[in-house]
């Protein structure tokens, strides 16, 4: 497991860190609990925090109670508060600060496995329902509530850091035509193949319902974004799939809005919404960026959509 250990007294954190490593973890020491709460924010891979009640700047307590909330409902992280003073008092400080469990100091080895080996259990079960409240079981892409998530918190982060995002709907052109000919398992093959191609390119991919999917695309240029999405486009045009009649090949569509990024989530979707209405308009298998058709669009009519209701 990826560890953070924070541990004021610079003796105390050797000997845990040793510890801990003789089993094979991979630790991170701290001995400032600020430092430690920026770290754990940064790194994903972060399960589990381990922290003395003293620490350098913040206290013990407070380091629990900020990875609690760093952790949140999108996240498996584990705390362990230890201290000293190990009674009744200091136990319920701990948990009720958010720990997970509390734990004397120094520790004892054996007891510290046991409790590491209960806190991966846990870990698992949460990784795993983290995971089925959050992907399409389909794909394995987000599903729509958790894409819209993240695309929101990227296009909070690309206004905070000044640059540019870009939205993108993709929908498979004609796809009834494929369910309905060739069996909807062909159908469910289509589905992940595309789904499995788009999400090469962004970490936030989702699949909005049926043969459509969105995408955030991060610090790309609109031009860039653009030409992300063409390519995707071209190279799913090429694939061929196996069917019992005959081996076939689909497009895809999709839209494109890069903006401006202080407008909400929502609406840069429906942007690319509409300019995916535009591909299919004009002949499928093409990418239209809202940009080129704004001027044909009706004024108001993207405030109000559809896409993230
Ligand atoms: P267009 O080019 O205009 O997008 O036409 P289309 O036929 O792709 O669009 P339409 O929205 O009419 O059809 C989408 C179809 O996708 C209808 C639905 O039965 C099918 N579908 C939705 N979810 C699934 C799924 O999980 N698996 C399969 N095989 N089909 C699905
Ligand atoms: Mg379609
Ligand atoms: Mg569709």
């Amino acid at each position: 497991m990826r560890i953070v250990l924070v541990e004021q007294s610079r003796v105390g954190l050797k000997i845990m860190s040793t510890m801990l490593r003789q089993r094979g973890h991979e630790v991170y020491e701290f001995r400032d609990g600020e430092e430690a709460i920026k770290y754990i924010e940064a790194d994903e891979f972060v399960e589990l925090v381990i922290t003395s009640f003293e620490s350098l700047t913040i206290s013990g307590l407070q380091v629990c109670w900020e990875a609690r909330l760093l952790a949140g409902e999108s996240r498996a992280l584990y705390v362990i508060a230890m201290s000293s003073t190990y009674d009744g008092h200091s136990l319920e400080r701990a948990l009720d600060s958010g720990a997970d469990d509390f734990i004397a100091k120094p520790p004892n080895d054996q007891e510290l496995h046991a409790r590491l080996r209960a806190a991966e259990r846990l870990l698992a079960a949460q990784r795993k329902l983290i995971r089925l409240a959050n992907r399409d079981p389909l794909t394995d892409l987000l599903n729509r509530r958790a894409f819209l998530e993240k695309a929101a918190a990227a296009r909070d982060r690309a206004i905070e850091m000044k640059m540019p995002l870009s939205a993108i709907i993709v929908d498979i052109d004609h796809f009834k035509r494929v369910n309905d000919t060739y069996g909807h398992d062909v159908g469910d093959d289509v589905i992940r193949t595309v789904a499995q191609e788009l999400n090469n390119c962004s970490s936030v991919v989702g699949r909005l319902g049926g043969e459509e999917f969105g995408i955030i695309l991060e610090w790309q240029t609109p031009e860039e974004g653009f030409e992300v999405i063409d390519r995707l486009r071209k190279v799913i045009a090429g694939l061929e799939f196996d069917t019992a009649l005959e081996p076939i090949r689909v497009t895809v569509s999709a839209g494109i809005a890069s903006g401006p990024i202080t407008e909400s989530i929502r609406t840069l979707l429906k942007r690319a919404d509409l300019a995916l209405y535009s591909s299919k308009q004009n002949g499928r298998n093409r990418v239209t960026a809202f940009d080129s058709i704004e001027a044909t669009i009706e004024p108001g009519s993207t405030d109000a959509g559809t896409v993230a209701a």
